[in-house]
């Protein structure tokens, strides 16, 4: 019998998503739980997306708009760049996919960091691409080790910043050293899932390379700061001919029309979005200052999202907070063991973790 899964296909294994609140009340029988571990928008949606999705509930007969039209004009507007540069996904994680499987051939080489996004290794894999991961210095992107980690064989080298799982960003001056030694046939995907929250100076502006001879595709979503990741719509901006490529590979309807309508109202709602950024900064300082009060060391964040450092317990820790109703993120699966990852929530929510935090910390020490 022949073999019926491809080899490189079955060594991969299964997305592990945070864990549902509906999953944990079940499971353990809690009422009350707060799910502090994917990163989504705590305030919801847009007020203006959920109307919009409501007005265009009753045309889900048809099929959507295979163009997206309406949105890449909207985009192309705000961004300054043509609606040929833009490609629509459903999620950004399906513009890794098709990136992957557009461009990259069999033995090509992928530079990534190490940890990095799960989801990067999974297409590389899939491709049969080759991973050269890089390790993180200081929980940041060591861009002079990855530059010279280049070879003829690169084709693609993943950045995401601020990077998940560490909250940490590239910066503009170590950005430009870097780009100067990228290879003009070698693809850069710039992931900014998170680049609306990041508010320090030297972030960079990665629309300001685009025109440059270099190849590149930025990464952004709806799913964090806009509130929308039940929807399923990111986007992708590149030069024109990268942007065609992916289009003779997408599904004909990879966006769907409420999401479409949803993206286009929520671009529309500055004060969703600045009262989104706003919870996140409140929400920062106060977990900051109630961790530095217990002693907990963290990585401080440019996302919504950090790292707090629990030691060798951290599982245990994880498991207890579970019992609190307290969901975070284990990070075994990026091999950082003693750490925990935690999405900032809304006040109460937060105060719901601190809480449940001293109540375990001061367990274990009795
Ligand atoms: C959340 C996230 C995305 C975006 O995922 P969507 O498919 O747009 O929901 C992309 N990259 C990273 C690193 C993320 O954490």
């Amino acid at each position: 019998m022949k073999r019926l899964i491809k080899e490189n296909i079955a060594k991969i294994g299964t997305y592990q998503p945070g864990k549902p609140i509906e999953a944990l009340k079940r499971e353990y029988g809690i009422k009350e739980a707060v799910k502090l571990a994917s990163n989504e928008n705590p305030l919801g949606p847009s007020p203006k997306a959920v109307e919009a999705i409501m007005a265009s509930v009753n045309g889900i007969n048809r099929y959507p708009d295979s163009h997206g039209f309406y949105l890449k004009e909207k985009l192309s507007q705000k961004l300054g760049v043509k609606s040929d540069s833009i490609f629509l996904g459903n999620g950004s994680d399906e513009i890794i996919q098709l990136i992957a499987q557009a461009f990259l051939l069999p033995g090509e080489e992928v530079i990534m960091g190490d940890p990095t996004f799960s989801f990067y290794q999974m297409v590389v894999v899939a491709a049969e691409g080759k991973e050269v991961r890089v390790p993180l210095k200081n929980f940041s992107y060591d861009l002079s080790s990855m530059a010279d980690r280049i070879t003829p064989q690169t084709k693609l080298i993943f950045i995401n910043t601020p990077l998940n799982p560490t909250g940490t960003i590239v910066k503009e001056k170590d950005f430009e050293e870097f780009l100067e030694q990228v290879p003009s046939d070698v693809i850069l995907v710039l992931d900014e899932a998170y680049g609306e929250y990041a508010t320090d100076k030297s972030f960079p502006d990665f629309l300001s390379y685009l025109g440059s001879s270099k190849k590149m595709f930025i990464l952004r979503t709806f799913s964090k700061i806009y509130g929308l990741a039940g929807l399923r719509i990111g986007y992708g901006i590149a030069q024109p001919y990268l942007v065609s490529c992916l289009n003779k590979i997408k599904g004909p309807f990879n966006t769907n029309s409420l999401a479409q309508e949803a993206a286009l109202a929520a671009l529309d709602d500055e004060e969703h979005l600045k009262k989104s950024l706003a919870n996140n900064q409140d929400g920062l300082t106060y977990l900051y200052s109630e961790l530095d009060k217990l002693g907990t060391e963290y990585i401080p964040t440019q996302a919504n999202f950090f790292l707090i450092k629990i030691g060798e317990n951290a599982l245990g820790v994880y498991e207890a907070l579970l019992k609190e109703g307290v969901i975070v993120r284990t990070m075994t699966g990026y091999g950082l063991h003693n750490y925990l990852r935690i999405s900032v929530g809304l006040p109460a929510e937060n105060e719901k973790f601190i809480k449940a935090l001293k109540e375990v910390v001061s367990r274990k020490q009795e």
